[in-house]
């Protein structure tokens, strides 16, 4: 007889299979689900070394998934200094000096997160006080929106930065009286400090994500779509040094950025490449820029600034160009696309390469627009018609409700966020968090899909644009089953069925029970990998 290693049992188990939706025990043997059903069922694999889990009555998920996270740039980011809305720009310029004493001289100090308008008289700080308290290092943190970086006098120096440096196009280097940069660089300037830092090397990436994973999985995580990479493959390298050392415990779909198209097309690498821990994804492009800077792509012009329509980063024909060679080698790909103009020329562009991939015998690809954050009504029903994935973050719809409304306003903000609508067409969603942009924790924006409401309760108890919440279930499939399928391993994980891996989580309450504000208050009491408890205890 062969046995379970661990029996989950007495649990309320959602299993997101149409087949059996709910269950009350599963059994677990070598990392796979062995079977799903109710307590009887699993006796007969109960042996003498079955670890058997009492979960009296909790509700138990298939692990999360994120299907767009930043999450090299996260771990990294994570051990810069956090000034993230510190009171006052003293207190941000004491974690810099604190950070500074543990560093040698010269090394950069890098952070972010400081917002000049908590601050008393809303000035742009200046370099003086950097200087002052970290004279040996050069130091550059980023504000909170990312438009702007505040640097002192040794980061310009290693930038080359003078009174005599002309701004950028689409930059301003703050002066003073005299001409003399004041260590404010907004939008385009921001880049000629960047370029002079030096990038992290191999050993830090690993160690950051090393650090990262458990906190992945405290967060109920267990899959990723690592949004994109840099040109040096900074993501993809370090993913592959975890993965060579044991050390990858999570299941990591790796995007490329499409500027080493031409490189993946001549080694012949396809979507889908590698194993159950790391894969190829698709090819990530941008279609255009974002709300928040007001660079999105519309079809009408931004409310109140009759001139600005936003900002296409490509044309529409050489959109096609790139993304039929992509397909035609083989590559799905992924595009990032806000604005309702954006998503019209993404899609017109796929139902293009849909007809080519037919012409030609391919199977169809997982292509997928990243965002989707506003959509004509013509165009939202066709991502469901082109089977084209919607890969969106929740988070985003809450955290943006205001602009979106003041930028884009009635009636085409009906069309932004719309969850439910895509839902209802037939499209297939996938949920990430954006993270860094984000945080990741699903049960976040779980709460934020079901309410359309921020943690504090804004803009009331309905919600902002009420009609497009979700239902639990779909919004616990858009982070399993959706995320799994966009990845290509549907058959393999994303539901709790037999065969598939063993990946889990045990909520501390039941999210389809409680009140939808509630969700906020629960906790991922444990989650297991490949069969094995990695967070929590049960
Ligand atoms: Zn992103």
């Amino acid at each position: 007889m062969i046995y379970a290693d661990a029996i989950l049992s007495r649990a309320r188990l959602y299993t997101v299979d149409d087949a059996q939706p709910w269950a009350e025990a599963v059994a677990v043997r070598e990392g796979r689900i062995v079977a799903v059903g109710d307590a009887r069922e699993m006796d007969d694999l109960r042996g003498p070394q079955t670890e058997v889990y009492d979960l009296g009555g909790r509700l138990v998920l298939p692990a999360f998934s994120d299907a767009h996270i930043h999450f090299v740039w996260w771990a990294l980011q994570r051990r810069q200094v956090d000034v993230t809305d510190v009171p006052t720009p003293q207190e941000a310029a004491a974690r810099v000096a604190a950070r500074a004493q543990t560093l040698p001289a010269g090394a950069w100090v890098r952070g972010g997160g400081f917002n000049r308008n908590l601050w008393p008289g809303s000035e742009w700080p200046t370099k003086d006080l950097l200087d002052a308290t970290a004279p040996r290092n050069p130091v550059a943190l980023d504000s909170k929106d990312g438009h702007s970086l505040w640097v002192n006098s040794r980061a310009l120096a290693l930038a080359g930065i003078t009174a005599s440096t002309p701004d950028p196009m689409g930059g301003v280097i703050r002066r003073d009286a005299r001409g003399e940069p004041t260590g404010i660089l907004n939008e385009n300037a921001v880049p000629l400090v960047f370029n002079a830092i030096p990038p992290e090397s191999e050993e830090e990436c690993i160690a950051a994500v090393r650090e990262g994973i458990p906190l992945a999985w405290a967060a109920g995580i267990t899959a990723i779509h690592e949004a994109n990479d840099t040109p040096e493959a900074r993501s993809f390298r370090t993913f592959q040094a975890l993965d060579r050392a044991g050390e990858l415990g999570l299941r990591v779909l790796q995007h490329i950025p499409v500027a080493n198209l031409g490189h993946a097309l001549s080694v012949g690498l396809r979507s889908g490449f590698g194993h159950d821990r790391l894969r190829i994804g698709g090819i990530k492009i941008f279609a255009d820029g974002a709300l928040g800077s007001r660079t999105a792509d519309m079809l009408e012009p931004y409310v109140g600034e009759p001139d600005n329509w936003g900002v296409a980063v490509v044309d529409k024909e050489e959109l096609l160009e790139v993304v039929s060679r992509a397909a035609a080698g083989g590559l799905l790909v992924t595009v990032h696309a806000i604005g309702d103009r954006a998503n019209r020329h993404v899609l017109d562009v796929l139902a293009e390469v849909r007809k080519q991939e037919r012409e030609q015998g391919d199977a169809p690809l997982r292509h997928r627009v990243e965002h989707v954050q506003i959509a004509h009504p013509d165009d939202l029903p066709r991502l469901a018609r082109l089977d084209v994935i919607a890969s969106v973050q929740p988070l985003h719809a809450t955290s943006d409700m205001v602009m979106a409304d003041r930028h884009w306003g009635e009636p085409r903000v009906r069309g932004a966020y719309a969850y439910a609508s895509l839902s209802a067409s037939g499209a297939r969603l996938a949920f990430g968090s954006d993270a860094p942009i984000e945080p990741f924790a699903p049960l976040l924006g779980i709460h934020a899909a079901v309410t359309r409401r921020r943690a504090d309760g804004r803009p009331g108890p309905s919600g902002w644009h009420p009609e497009q919440r979700l239902r639990v279930e779909d919004v616990v499939r858009a982070y399993t089953w959706g995320a799994a399928y966009a990845a290509g391993e549907e058959r393999a994980r994303g539901s709790i069925t037999a065969g598939k891996v063993a990946d889990f989580v045990i909520l501390s309450q039941d999210i389809f029970e409680c009140r939808p504000m509630d969700i906020l208050q629960t906790q991922i009491e444990a989650t297991f990998f490949a069969g094995r408890l990695v967070h929590g205890k049960v």
